[in-house]
């Protein structure tokens, strides 16, 4: 059996795969992202995890013929390196991963990829969009990210393409945490969401969320303090996570007036907690917004849950088939 490794890094936690030729996940761990310690912390975290994983696979970490890693920041595969990595602390400047992980793990093959374009993949070659040859991935989470497939291959552009969060939906409008007006991520970003909600609460009005936030003890709005307040029936919950839906409608409803796509498959941290029925929310918020609207594309919502990063990033190593003989 041959096996191979894929890693996600987030800004929270680690998660590693093994999976066999089949794509089967034979092992996982995950592990807390390190706040301390740079990147050489993260990195030692990121092996240790897939280790554990290798073992609960019943193999040695050296014997994987490979390893994908899916990370924040900006990230040359070429090169080995990721910068510039907002999310993970003390990580703002260039950063030789792969040769970090070839060194602590004795694997010759690393590969590095964008993370939200990892996990597009692996929804691509493996979930929610296996049998569309086009689709838009919005990953709604603490930002919005995007990745555009088309006819099986995800579009990057010169390198960039597919920031579905930073499309323009308001000109003027709400400033986006990459400093520009107006974007999708201004709306709709977990982070946009959170300093909205403090901001309508020290005006007065009343919400449950940051009462939710100390009773958990958390020190941010996560998916799941989200989804328990609109549960409760909170207005200013329900205001803002339509607000930021809308946003990321009129968003996708232009990506498919421009390119067509057959699918928009919906992911992230608060996609996947809100799920199905946010999926037909979004489809009917698209409708007044497209141009050719008696055939809309379908919404999904993103299969492989936590595991699609990783399981995406696992996909760089892969061997492709051999081609079927002459003849
Ligand atoms: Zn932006």
């Amino acid at each position: 059996m041959t096996l191979r490794g894929g890693i996600d890094l987030g800004g929270t936690k680690v998660q590693a795969v093994v999976v066999d030729e089949a794509n089967e996940v034979r092992g996982q761990a995950r592990a807390q992202t390190p706040l301390r310690g740079g990147p050489p912390a993260v990195a030692a975290t990121m092996a240790g995890a897939l280790r554990e994983a290798a073992e609960q696979a019943g193999a040695d970490a050296r014997e994987l013929t490979g390893v994908g890693v899916g990370s924040p920041g900006q990230v040359d595969d070429a090169a080995g390196t990721v910068s510039s990595a907002k999310n993970l602390t003390d990580w703002a400047g260039t950063f030789a991963l792969a040769q970090a992980l070839r060194d602590d793990l004795g694997i010759d093959e690393v590969r590095l990829s964008n993370d939200v374009g990892a996990a597009a993949d692996a929804e691509s070659r493996l979930g929610a969009a296996k049998d569309a040859a086009s689709f838009l991935g919005v990953f709604w989470g603490t930002g919005v990210g995007g990745a555009v497939i088309l006819d099986g291959v995800r579009w990057r552009g010169r390198g960039f393409g597919g920031e579905f969060g930073h499309m323009v939906i308001k000109l003027g409008g709400a400033r986006c945490p990459c400093g520009r007006l107006g974007h999708v991520e201004a709306y709709a970003g977990r982070g946009a969401l959170e300093a909205k909600a403090r901001e309508l609460q020290d005006k007065g009005e009343k919400t449950v969320l940051f009462k939710l936030m100390e009773e958990k003890g958390r020190d941010r709005l996560t998916s799941g303090i989200w989804e328990k307040a609109l549960r409760q029936g909170d207005e200013v919950a329900e205001q803002l996570i339509e607000r930021g839906l809308q946003a990321i409608a009129a968003g996708a409803a232009s990506v498919v007036n421009l390119l067509d796509v057959e699918a928009v498959v919906l992911g992230g941290g608060l996609g996947i907690r809100f799920g199905e029925p946010m999926a037909e929310r979004l489809r009917e918020a698209m409708l007044p917004h497209l141009f050719v609207d008696q055939r809309p594309p379908t919404v999904r919502v993103a299969e492989l849950g936590d595991l699609g990063g990783a399981l995406g990033a696992s996909l760089m190593v892969a061997k492709a088939p051999s081609p079927a003989p002459a003849g």
